[in-house]
């Protein structure tokens, strides 16, 4: 498998996990997922074979949409070893893939969540304290509430 390497914002990043996403120099990217060409289902993360036709060799890499709608999400204060808590997880349904992301929240407080609404891939630090340096360099995707345009134009 190859190796991503990050620029911009991110040089230095690692994936948390080979293969899951992808970012562009200015910081956006996208999660990668497969989708059998045989019956139409999209996967996250990838699968090795269809779980709905059990075909191998009909399976191509697409990149999954970066906006999706709040399916749930629920707020952890106990976690495995390492995790600092309070954090936020939900699961976001991706506007055109048909996927059901699970995934953290960020940039939120929970007050700001609500089934239903609309949100947007980020890439972030692990909410994880690091053990070593390669810790320290892992990035992960996240899920956000977009953020509201400035409303500063127009004022004097
Ligand atoms: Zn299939």
């Amino acid at each position: 498998m190859k190796t991503e390497t990050f620029c911009g914002e991110f040089e230095g990043a690692l994936p948390f996990r080979q293969g899951l996403f992808l970012i562009n120099p200015d910081g956006s990217g996208y999660l990668m997922g497969n989708r059998c060409q045989l019956c139409g289902v999209t996967f996250f993360p990838r699968r090795e074979f269809c779980i709905e036709c059990y075909q191998r060799s009909h399976l191509e890499e697409v990149k999954l949409d970066t906006t999706g709608t709040l399916y749930t999400f629920t707020t952890v204060f106990r976690a495995a070893p390492g995790f600092k808590t309070p954090y936020m997880v939900g699961y976001i349904d991706l506007e055109k893939n048909g996927v059901r992301i699970f995934a953290p929240i960020t940039d939120c407080r929970p007050e700001a969540l609500k089934i239903g609404i609309r949100m947007e891939l980020v890439f972030g630090k692990m909410n994880k304290t690091p053990k070593d340096e390669i810790d320290k360099k892992q990035l992960t995707y996240q899920f956000r509430p977009p953020r509201q345009p400035s409303n500063r134009k127009g004022f004097i």
